[in-house]
C-alpha cells in the first residue's frame, strides 16, 4: 500500500504528535483552536502534553503493535523532536502521511550529514571535518587550528555531547570523554550574536518566516530570545534567505528553525548556519503572545494542508525561559505588568529542564509590523 505524502485534513480529523514534551503540548494547544484533535504519542506516562488532548498513546518508540494502532487512529503524523527512531518513522509512514517527511530526519539527526547539505546549498558553515578515531582527531586539528568544537554526529542538544578543546593536549581526554566514534570537529565560531529563523513551508511550497529572533544562552541552554535582532535589514532578510532556501531544497512541510551565528567577516557581517531544527523550536516561543499566528499554528495549518498564515508582529517582543528552579519564581512573573506566563506543567524541577517560559510584548507605535 502507498500512503500519499500530502493530506488536507477538515475539523475535527486528529492529527498525531510523536513526543510528550512542551513542544507538543503547545501544538495540540494550537490544534485544539482550530478544531483539529491531536493523539500524542509518547513513553513518558509524565508526559506534558498529556494533560492537552483526550487521547494518548504511552508506549516505547520501539513497539510496533503501538505504533500499528496509533496511526491507525490519526490521520495524518507530525513529531516534535528530531530523535525519532528512523525504524519507528519507517513503520508509521507505512501507513499514515508523516510530515515533516521521514527523510529529513536522517539528514538533521547527524551532524555531519547537516553541514555537508547547507555547505552543498552553497551556505556557509564553521569549517568542519568528520572524526572517528583520535588520529583523525589530531589531523582534524591540524587543518582546522584551535580552539575548536568537539561535537557527537548524533543525539547533541543543549550542549550536550560536545567539548571545547584549547590545546593540542585536550586531544586524547577529550575523544575519550565523547564516548562515541563518530564525530565532528567544529572551528570555534567567535560569533557577534546568536539568531534564529523560524520558517513555515506549506505544502504548495509557499513559505513564511517570523522576525529574526536573536538567542542568549546561559549554559548551553537557550535563557532569552529577543525580537527583532539587532541586525542591519540586509542581514536580516539575508538569514531569512538562508531559511528559505533550506526549507526548500529539503522539500520541507511544516515549521524549522534554522539557528545561525552572525560573524564579522573580513569587517562585513555574515551569518553561519549552526544548526537545523526540523520541528517548532524554543526560540520561536515569542511568537504565541508577540504575533497574529504562532509558530504552532502555522505548523498545524502546513501538515493539515490548509493555507498558511501571515503573520503580523505586536511590538518588540522578550521571551524568557524558566529553567530548573527558576520555575519557583511564577507567582512574581504572575504579577509583572505586560508579562504572559506559559507553564509547561512538569514535575520536579531538574536543573536545564526547561519548565516554562515569560513572553513581555513592547507595543511600536504604527501600524502592525510583518514578522
Ligand atoms: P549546538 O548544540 O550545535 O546548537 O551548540 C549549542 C551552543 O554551543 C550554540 O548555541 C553555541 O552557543 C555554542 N556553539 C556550538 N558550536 C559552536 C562553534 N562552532 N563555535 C562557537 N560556539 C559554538
Amino acid at each position: 500500500m502507498t500512503v500519499p505524502s500530502r493530506v488536507t485534513l477538515k475539523p475535527g480529523d486528529t492529527i498525531g504528535i510523536l513526543g510528550g514534551g512542551q513542544l507538543g503540548r503547545m501544538l495540540a494547544m494550537a490544534a485544539a483552536r482550530l478544531g483539529l484533535r491531536c493523539r500524542v504519542f509518547s513513553p513518558d506516562p509524565d508526559s506534558p502534553a498529556f494533560d492537552v488532548v483526550a487521547n494518548a498513546t504511552c508506549a516505547e518508540y520501539a513497539d510496533v503493535e503501538a505504533l500499528e494502532l496509533f496511526a491507525a487512529e490519526v490521520d495524518v503524523i507530525t513529531y516534535e523532536f528530531e530523535n525519532v527512531p528512523a525504524a519507528s518513522a519507517m513503520i508509521l509512514a507505512a501507513r499514515r502521511p508523516v510530515l515533516p517527511e521521514r527523510k529529513i530526519l536522517e539528514t538533521t539527526q547527524d551532524r555531519l550529514i547537516e553541514k555537508d547539505f547547507v555547505k552543498g546549498l552553497g551556505i556557509r558553515t564553521a569549517d568542519y571535518a568528520d572524526v572517528s578515531s583520535p588520529q583523525a582527531l589530531r589531523a582534524a586539528i591540524a587543518r582546522i587550528g584551535l580552539p575548536a568544537v568537539l561535537k557527537t554526529r548524533r543525539f547533541g542538544y543543549d550542549g550536550k555531547g560536545q567539548t571545547i578543546l584549547r590545546a593540542i593536549d585536550d586531544a586524547d581526554r577529550a575523544w575519550a570523554d565523547l564516548g562515541t566514534k563518530s564525530a565532528i570537529l567544529e572551528a570555534f565560531v567567535p560569533f557577534e550574536r546568536e539568531v534564529s529563523v523560524i520558517a513555515a513551508r506549506s505544502a504548495d511550497g509557499g513559505v513564511e518566516c517570523f522576525d529574526v529572533t536573536e538567542n542568549e544562552h546561559r549554559d548551553h541552554i537557550l535563557k532569552i530570545s529577543r525580537v527583532p535582532a539587532a541586525l542591519s535589514d540586509a542581514l536580516a532578510a539575508q538569514a531569512r534567505d538562508i531559511a528559505q532556501r533550506i526549507a526548500a531544497a529539503l522539500d520541507y512541510v511544516g515549521v524549522l528553525a534554522v539557528e545561525m551565528f552572525v560573524v564579522n567577516s573580513d569587517g562585513k557581517p555574515d551569518v553561519l548556519v549552526n544548526e537545523i531544527a526540523p520541528r517548532v523550536h524554543n526560540s520561536g516561543h515569542w511568537t504565541l503572545d508577540g504575533a497574529s499566528i504562532s509558530q504552532f499554528e502555522q505548523h498545524i495549518r502546513a501538515i493539515a494542508g490548509w493555507p498558511l498564515g501571515k503573520p503580523l508582529r505586536h511590538g518588540e517582543v522578550t521571551m524568557t525561559n524558566l529553567i530548573g528552579d527558576e520555575i519557583n519564581s511564577y507567582k512574581d512573573w504572575l504579577g509583572v505588568p505586560g508579562a504572559t506566563v506559559h507553564l509547561y506543567g512538569k514535575g520536579a524541577p531538574r536543573p536545564g529542564r526547561k519548565m516554562g517560559h515569560v513572553t513581555q510584548v513592547t507595543p511600536v507605535a504604527g501600524p502592525p509590523k510583518s514578522p
